[in-house]
């Protein structure tokens, strides 16, 4: 299961795809209409690069956010659909086609999955009825497991933290079903609301699967009342940055001990799994909690929240009642998005992320030419010179750490594009006319391939992310820097714009996913990949020191301020990816500089090459978003909103006020600017 791997760390939030009725423009690098020059670019850069495409971009009613990134997902979707169109069509097609095309008109059979109803799921539904002791709770929640059915907590494989080539058993915290321990938790006013129309929402699925109003109403705060025992008994997002606490290796007999009631080996076989001695839990509390709970809760509540599980996990699959009111809650409360996006695109995306492998074929070929490929490698190995020439130049690093990170640089490898080898997705059985059955398939099947890595090598050249995805990631235990190819696109990536733009585009992706290799998270892992301490003893607190700087200065900014109040960003929450975003940006300019040495003064379109690199940079990060889901991200996503991605780091760049002739104490120019790498 993906999300017992040790945390890779991605470049941005993944979200659910896009909407958009007009077929789209292909986004272009450096756009000048979507500045406003009338704005000082040292009072507020990100206005004076975005404030042109902000205003001419609302987030139209299907989308929650949009921003350049969501412009080039757009145009992939497009692009995968009319791929997936013709798979779809009768005529000569390689099975891969078969299957994703298939797949797609499976999910597009709106007439037979709402004549269907509920009946793709009543057979979980009977198998819940069916419990009578405590043990089938369990037995259940092991079967759900095996069809990806998310139960009461993840099991799945995983590096060994401490042993990075070897795969291991990993048992973690899970089951809950709002987006963070948060919800549940929290008393302000904001979060009491939620809980309330979370209330309403499980009412109304229950009543859509078939129980009566006051039954719904009662189940409702059944399934309220455990997920907030189970909330309680999880481990905040903050603590989870913290390789150490997430570092648990035992065997399954002390765990089962720890953790009576619950019957490990018995669980694991029927997730599917073979026999394995020890493991690492990633919360061994949660654990002990859990036990309790199955001991301390009656067996009624544990039906209903399996129940819920089951009707809530398989909602977006079923007929429209239940894609609607699903939407209702999770899209439209929530995120503030307007409208439920096409059915078509719904359709590609799940085809993406269920068949990810058979569709990225098609997509390469049509989206990811040679030369990409070959212009990445040349950006990738004067990004990590820079970065070599960036440890041996800081002041406040021992000579003896230096060389501990010069060869944990070293050892970075990347993946550009697309798997060398692709999944094998032939047992992967598909029918025109079950597309719950479909999707269940694909999920079967990347269980069992999970799984079936227990005890073996890591393969490093497996992906995280399916060739079309528009992001990009960085993975501690296999130190290695990953670029699927559907972000080697503009506006990060173009042959048409001069070279400085693609340094501040994919130069500083590139700068951002290698500095992750040494943010808070990342420096706790050395170049083999295992958790260890490789830092010298006055080096480690004085990096702690210079992050805090960092955390402090993200802390202050805003991210939504409306009727229900002021949130701020968490510091602590996103601190790696703003140490990844300075990082980035000053190994890309750096690497910039290089290339172009005297160069540096020629100006295109009146804007010397350095500006032109920031505003680059800033323009990647252009978007709106709904209040609600600014709240949200404020709680859930180690990112910080695009605004603050370019202010902040803009503040922090000596190089910055030089380009664009600012003074210190000018917006973009505070006095204690924060400075890690
Ligand atoms: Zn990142």
């Amino acid at each position: 299961m993906r999300i017992l791997k040790i945390v890779s760390i991605a470049l941005l939030a993944c979200s659910a795809a896009m909407a958009q009725t007009q077929v789209p423009q292909a986004p272009v690098s450096f756009d000048k209409s979507a500045m406003d020059t009338t704005t000082d670019p040292c009072q507020d850069f990100y206005q004076y690069s975005c404030g042109g495409w902000r205003a001419s971009h609302p987030v139209p009613s299907d989308k929650a956010r949009y921003g350049r990134f969501d412009e080039l997902r757009e145009y992939n979707l497009y692009l995968l659909h009319s791929l997936l169109e013709n798979a779809a069509k009768p005529g000569k097609h390689t099975p891969n086609e078969q299957k994703v095309g298939t797949f797609y008109s499976a999910c597009m059979d709106e007439k037979l999955i709402d004549a269907k109803g509920i009946a793709p799921i009543q057979p979980w539904l009977k198998k819940v009825d069916a419990i009578t002791v405590k043990q089938q709770v369990l037995d259940l929640s092991a079967e759900m497991e095996a069809e990806g059915l998310r139960p009461i907590f993840g099991f799945g494989t995983g590096p060994d933290l401490h042993n990075s080539t070897m795969n291991i058993a990993h048992v973690d915290q899970g089951g809950l079903t709002l987006a963070d321990r948060d919800y549940y938790l929290k008393p302000d006013a904001k979060m009491v609301e939620v809980r309330g129309k979370y209330l309403e929402h499980i009412q109304k699925l229950f009543i859509l699967a078939g129980e009566t109003k006051g039954q719904a109403d009662k189940d409702a705060k059944t399934v309220l009342q455990l997920e907030t025992k189970i909330a309680d008994a999880s481990m905040d997002r903050v603590a989870r940055r913290d390789p150490k606490n997430r570092d648990h290796k035992m065997t399954v007999a002390d765990l089962e001990k720890q953790s009576p009631e619950i019957d490990f080996p018995r669980y694991f076989k029927l997730a599917g799994s073979g026999k394995f001695d020890s493991l690492n839990v990633g919360n061994p509390e949660f654990f002990q909690k859990l036990s309790g709970l199955l001991t301390s809760e009656p067996i009624e509540n544990w039906k209903t929240y399996l129940r819920w599980r089951v009707v809530k996990g398989s909602a977006p699959l079923l007929s429209k009642p239940f894609v609607d009111e699903n939407f209702e809650f999770q899209g439209k409360y929530l995120s503030g998005q307007k409208e439920l996006e096409a059915r078509w695109k719904r359709c590609t995306s799940m085809t993406d992320n269920s068949l990810g492998e058979a569709l990225g074929p098609l997509y390469v070929a049509s989206a990811f030419p040679k030369e990409s490929k070959e212009r990445m490698d040349v950006l990738v190995a004067a990004i990590e010179e820079s970065m070599g020439k960036d440890i041996q130049s800081l002041e406040w690093m021992s000579p003896e750490t230096k060389k501990a990170a010069a060869d944990k640089l070293g050892k970075v490898t990347n993946k550009i594009g697309y798997p060398a080898k692709w999944k094998d997705y032939r047992t992967v059985v598909i029918k025109p006319d079950d597309f719950v059955g479909n999707a269940r398939a694909a999920s079967i099947f990347e269980e069992k391939r999970e799984l079936a890595k227990l005890g073996k090598p890591v393969d490093k050249a497996e992906w995280g992310m399916t060739p079309p995805t528009v992001n990009a990631y960085y993975s501690p235990s296999e130190n290695n820097i990953n670029f699927p190819a559907g972000i080697l696109q503009a506006p990060f990536f173009s042959a048409k714009v001069d070279e400085t733009v693609n340094y501040g585009g994919i130069g500083v992706v590139i700068g951002h996913e290698l500095t992750h290799g040494f943010d808070d998270q990342g420096r706790k892992f050395d170049g083999d990949g295992n958790f260890t301490n490789w830092w010298g003893p006055t080096d480690g607190p004085e990096f702690e020191r210079r992050a805090s700087c960092v955390a402090d200065q993200y802390s202050s900014f805003v991210s939504v301020k409306d009727e229900k109040g002021e949130v701020h960003l968490n510091g602590k929450l996103t601190l790696g990816e703003n140490t990844a975003d300075n990082g980035g940006l000053k190994l890309a300019f750096m690497s910039m500089t290089k290339q172009l040495g005297d160069k540096i003064d020629t100006k295109i379109d009146g804007f010397t090459p350095a500006q032109r690199f920031f505003i680059g940079f800033a323009q990647v990060w252009c978007e709106n978003v709904t209040p609600q889901r600014a709240r949200e991200l404020a709680v859930t996503d180690p990112h910080s909103p695009g605004k603050f991605r370019v202010t902040g780091t803009v503040q922090n760049s000596p190089e910055f006020p030089k380009a664009f002739g600012c003074k210190t104490g000018d917006a973009m120019v505070p006095v204690n600017a924060c400075h890690v790498w």
